[in-house]
């Protein structure tokens, strides 16, 4: 019997739930007509959520968690993917209904696989993750809706969070104005390294304010939500788009429809997790096209994956800087 290792997170009979490192056998791996030996992985806020138990987002038991993973296929039934191929995951319910990444070892849908862009090593495709590839799909939406280069300035929330860092440099790369709310007043440089113009303090946002504010972005990816989605909506300029795509702060939306109605704002909502191939596609073209490789190594901190547990906490009280890469050994 074919073994490989694995975090397994469990569930006893009152709901506490466990989490090891320990040998999962081939057999155990779920429906799937391609295997992926899994080099690396990485730490995304529905990780933390996971790996915590802090929210109901594993819906399978045991599981495998980690939304993630790129590795090097060792078999495959499909014409279209080999053995040899590189390739990347995100999403698409792996560590939530699918056996996901944090393994050596994955068995997945060939569909749900993208080629490992030629620009990315795996490490820098995780470096990327569900966030960077989020980050792209709000930079995309927002310009299809209007929000192009020397539209207006862009907003950030979330700044030096996964999402945010990458929508920031990705922003910034194509030519916006970029304007950053982070509650980190020490991480100014950062941002502006990043390509940040005007660096915000979200205190400014966070906070229960008018319908409709001082006209200042014409366009803003939140990662936030509740008061913050509310205030970033209230203060953007007429005819912009909101692409929003997170809850760090809450799920709750405290909004008026003032924006809508009467200065023409677009809320985009953003989902990576289902978006379909052609979306993953353009994202991780804008990606390759856009991020230079060394910024993402000076956004990264690599971790042997055993490191997962330990830090979950901190992605979920929004500690973190930037993203974690996880090696799997
Ligand atoms: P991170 O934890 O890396 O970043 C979140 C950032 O939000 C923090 O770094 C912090 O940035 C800010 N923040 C944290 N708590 C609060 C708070 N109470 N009020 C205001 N700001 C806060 O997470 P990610 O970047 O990976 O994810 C961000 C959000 O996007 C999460 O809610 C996640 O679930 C969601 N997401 C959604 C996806 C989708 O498909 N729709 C995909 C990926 C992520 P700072 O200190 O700079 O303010």
């Amino acid at each position: 019997m074919t073994t490989f290792e694995a975090f397994v997170l469990t569930r006893d009979d009152s709901g506490e739930q466990r989490l090891d490192w320990t040998s999962v056998a081939d057999s155990d791996l779920m429906d799937g007509d391609v295997t992926v030996e899994v080099s690396h992985s990485t730490l995304n806020y529905k990780d933390g959520l996971a790996l915590t138990g802090a929210s109901p987002v594993v819906r399978r038991w045991p599981m495998i968690p980690g939304i993630d993973f790129a590795g090097t296929v060792s078999s495959s039934s499909r014409d279209d993917i080999s053995p040899g191929d590189a390739v990347v995951l995100n999403g698409w319910g792996a560590g939530e209904t699918h056996l996901g990444g944090y393994a050596q070892r994955a068995r997945v849908p060939g569909e749900w696989l993208v080629p490992l862009p030629e620009a990315f090593t795996a490490a820098q495709s995780m470096a990327i993750g569900t966030a960077g590839y989020t980050a792209a799909l709000c930079v995309l939406a927002l310009e299809r809706l209007g929000v192009t280069p020397g539209a207006g300035p862009v907003l950030v929330t979330g700044a030096t969070g996964g999402v945010g860092s990458v929508a920031v440099a990705l922003l910034a790369a194509a030519g916006h104005e970029v304007l950053a709310s982070t509650g980190k007043a020490g991480e100014a440089p950062y941002l502006k390294d990043l390509g940040a113009v005007v660096v915000l303090d979200r205190a400014e946002l966070s906070e229960k304010g008018r319908p409709l504010g001082k006209e200042r972005w014409a366009g803003a990816v939140d990662t936030v939500g509740s008061h913050t989605l509310a205030n970033v909506l209230a203060g953007t300029c007429y005819g912009g788009t909101v692409a929003a795509c997170g809850l760090a702060q809450g799920m709750d939306l405290p909004a008026s429809v003032a924006p809508f109605i009467l200065r023409g704002v677009t809320l985009a909502g953003v989902d990576s997790v289902m978006a379909p191939m052609p979306a993953r596609r353009e994202a991780w073209d804008r990606l390759a096209r856009d991020l230079p490789p060394g910024m993402l190594d000076a956004i990264t901190d690599t971790r042997p994956l055993t490191d997962a547990p330990a830090l979950a906490g901190d992605i979920l009280a929004g500690s973190m800087r930037g993203r974690v890469v996880f090696t799997v050994a």
